[in-house]
Parts: C-alpha cells; sequence; structure tokens
C-alpha cells in the first residue's frame, strides 16, 4: 500500500472512530478527573497524566516538518497548532491544580491517538498539502484563524476559572462563575471546539475536519456528564446553564 492510500484509510479511520468514541462515551464518562473510578490499572499524577498524553502532539507535527518540504503558509498553520499545543502539553498541566490522578492507560490511549491525528494533520500540511505564502491571504485561512484565536481564548480564560477555585492544597468542586460560565457548565470545551472549527476551515483540510469532528464527539459527552454532575452535586446550580452551547444544549 503506497503511503497516500495507507492516509487516506486513517483519514476515514478517525471519522468512524469519531462516531465509535461519541456513542463510547455517551454509554461510559472517560474516568480521569470527578469522573474517575478505579479498575483501570496504574495511575499518575493529573499532571504526568497530561504531558504524557499531549506531548505527542506537538513532537509528530514537528517531526512531520522535518520530512516534508512545507510552504511558507504550512510554516504558519504549524505555528498556529504548537501556540495551542506547546501550552497543552507543557504549560498547562504545570499550572494546574493537584486533582485526581490520571490512569495510565488513559494517558497512553491519549498519547497514541495524538501520534494518530499529528501523523493526519501534520503530514498533510507538509507534505501532501499546498500552503504558499498566498494561502495567508486566503479569506479561509483568515476566517479560520480568527476563529481559532477566539476558541482559544475561551479555552484559556475557562480553565483558568476553574484553577482559581481551588484554595492551594484543596481538591474539591465549586461552581464556577464569569466569562462564559453564565451560559455553558463547559466553556473550556466549547473554546477548544471552536479551536479545531477554525483549524479545518483555516487548513481547509479532510484531516483539520476530522479532528474537529473527533473533538466534538469526545468532548460533547464529556461536556453532558460534567453538566449534569453539576446538577446533582449543587442544588443552588444555575437553572438557565446549559452544557455545552449558549441557550440551546
Ligand atoms: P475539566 O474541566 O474536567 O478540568 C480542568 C481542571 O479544572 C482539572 O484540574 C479539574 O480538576 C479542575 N476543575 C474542573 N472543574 C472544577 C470545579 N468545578 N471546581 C474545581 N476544580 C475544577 O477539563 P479536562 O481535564 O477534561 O480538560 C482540560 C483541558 O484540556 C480543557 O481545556 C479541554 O478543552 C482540553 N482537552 C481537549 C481535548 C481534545 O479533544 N482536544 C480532550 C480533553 C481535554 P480534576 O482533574 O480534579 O477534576
Amino acid at each position: 500500500m503506497s503511503e497516500p492510500e495507507l492516509y487516506h484509510v486513517l483519514l476515514l479511520g478517525m471519522f468512524v472512530m469519531a462516531v465509535f468514541t461519541a456513542g463510547a462515551l455517551l454509554y461510559r464518562t472517560a474516568p480521569y478527573g470527578r469522573h474517575g473510578e478505579a479498575g483501570w490499572g496504574p495511575t499518575v499524577s493529573n499532571r504526568l497524566g497530561w504531558i504524557i498524553m499531549e506531548a505527542p502532539a506537538p513532537l509528530t507535527v514537528a517531526a512531520m516538518f522535518l520530512l516534508g518540504t512545507p510552504g511558507v503558509g504550512a510554516w504558519v498553520l504549524l505555528a498556529i497548532w504548537e501556540i495551542h499545543y506547546v501550552h497543552r502539553a507543557f504549560l498547562f498541566p504545570f499550572k494546574m491544580r493537584p486533582g485526581s490522578p490520571m490512569p495510565l492507560s488513559i494517558a497512553c490511549m491519549g498519547a497514541i491517538f495524538n501520534v494518530y491525528n499529528g501523523y493526519l494533520n501534520g503530514r498533510w500540511l507538509s507534505h501532501f498539502g499546498e500552503y504558499n505564502a498566498t494561502w495567508l491571504y486566503d479569506p479561509r485561512f483568515i476566517a479560520g484563524t480568527t476563529l481559532f484565536f477566539v476558541g482559544l481564548a475561551i479555552n484559556l480564560h475557562a480553565d483558568r476559572v476553574l484553577r482559581n477555585l481551588r484554595p492551594p492544597g484543596d481538591k474539591g468542586y465549586y461552581i464556577p462563575y464569569g466569562g462564559m460560565y453564565r451560559w455553558v457548565s463547559c466553556p473550556n470545551y466549547l473554546g477548544e471546539m471552536l479551536e479545531w472549527f477554525g483549524w479545518a476551515v483555516a487548513t481547509w483540510s479532510w484531516a483539520g475536519l476530522a479532528f474537529a469532528v473527533y473533538t466534538v464527539a469526545n468532548l460533547g459527552p464529556r461536556a453532558l456528564a460534567h453538566h449534569r454532575w453539576y446538577r446533582k452535586k449543587f442544588p443552588d446550580y444555575p437553572t438557565e446553564r446549559r452544557a455545552l452551547i449558549p441557550l440551546m444544549f
């Protein structure tokens, strides 16, 4: 099988996996954080778990660039990818408060996904796709990048609100307020989804779309689980707040 054929199989596989992931996670929430449960093998600290899980994403895409022949536009897209993932893999874990430990199995599954997704997106940008300097003036690049950074701002703000809820040493849960929390329980997930749909538009690629769809499949059910959990745990939880999409869902 040639590499382009393999690439297409893997790409299709990502869409198929999204369907199965959404189904499985609607049935059973991924067991980390507040939904953690015994029986998933050895655990590591949440900080180490996040590094193991996310580090392959910036590294795999960067490695694809060393193997390919990227144009100027591709390098700019790489910079956008790395802005998100250097933060997620190497800064976010050190900013987060100590919380529930993460099963190593979950961290490893996340790492494998990030190698897979990193190959699809990185290889497209640096080898199969064509992104020269003129792409940077294309309305799709401009609109997609704008959406990406709006999503990033929402995500970073929402995660900061959560971090500030816990006094040092505390592992409890509180009701978050402020910013997009006025509307939804999980603005960090909403921001993340906007980022990757922005990425799909900015790259105008099937690889970008596959990742955006997978992100919805992964985080949509988790947002629903968080929302139900909040409503059950806090009798005074704001009734007008939705799970993920203001006024709708
Ligand atoms: P959560 O919102 O579940 O938790 C984020 C952090 O805040 C954790 O440290 C958690 O502690 C703490 N926290 C959450 N809610 C409260 C609360 N009410 N009171 C006090 N502390 C709280 O997010 P995730 O851990 O699932 O995700 C973290 C980031 O990673 C998000 O920005 C998300 O968008 C991103 N992500 C992206 C994915 C993708 O598919 N691209 C996949 C998964 C995550 P504890 O761990 O103890 O619960």
